[in-house]
């Protein structure tokens, strides 16, 4: 009998899975809520490189552990990094928190996501770096199901919610 590639982690799926996030020294950065499960389109870069590469292949039911270097996870840290930006050059209702990322526009019309570090009177501290740059990420991985994505999240790029069901 021929095993189904039905339920296998390739392009074209929707992964619904649980997962921690831990830093080297084993500090728990993230994780999913229990019960609630996150869901992502496989080969449509919606998770980190290194991670997407290692559920390739996977099936419903499985646990695994899987080590990410930086370069396949959020990046090196690169130059220019931490800048004042004065706090007018925000929008004024612009509800801003230490940690929020945000995305910035230049003259050319080039958008580039920038992180709040801190919120001072006159200026804004931003970095131009994700805060887990640099970092070798260790996921724990539990993949609860597999489904095909419909059209709309195919032509997205992401999946809508668990079940596919979310309008938007
Ligand atoms: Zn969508």
């Amino acid at each position: 009998m021929l095993e189904s590639t039905a339920d296998v982690v390739s392009d074209g799926k929707v992964v619904i899975f649980n997962y921690t996030l831990r830093t080297d020294e084993g500090e728990l950065l993230d994780a999913s809520e229990p019960g609630s499960p996150l869901a992502y389109l496989h080969g449509a870069e919606n998770i980190v490189p290194g991670l997407e590469a290692q559920m390739s292949g996977r099936k419903a039911g499985d646990a695994f552990d899987a080590v990410v270097a930086p370069e396949d996870g959020y990046g090196l840290r690169e130059e220019p990094g931490l800048r004042a930006i004065p706090r007018e050059a925000f929008p004024p209702d612009a509800e801003l928190e230490p940690g929020m990322e945000l995305v910035i526009e230049d003259d050319e019309g080039e958008l580039t996501p920038i992180w709040i570090l801190e919120i001072r009177d006159e200026v804004v501290i931003i970095d131009t770096n994700h805060p887990l740059a640099d970092q070798t990420l260790h996921f724990s991985i539990e993949i609860v199901g597999i489904r095909d994505a419909t059209a709309s999240e195919v032509e997205h790029g992401h999946p809508h919610g668990v079940d596919g069901s979310h309008q938007h």
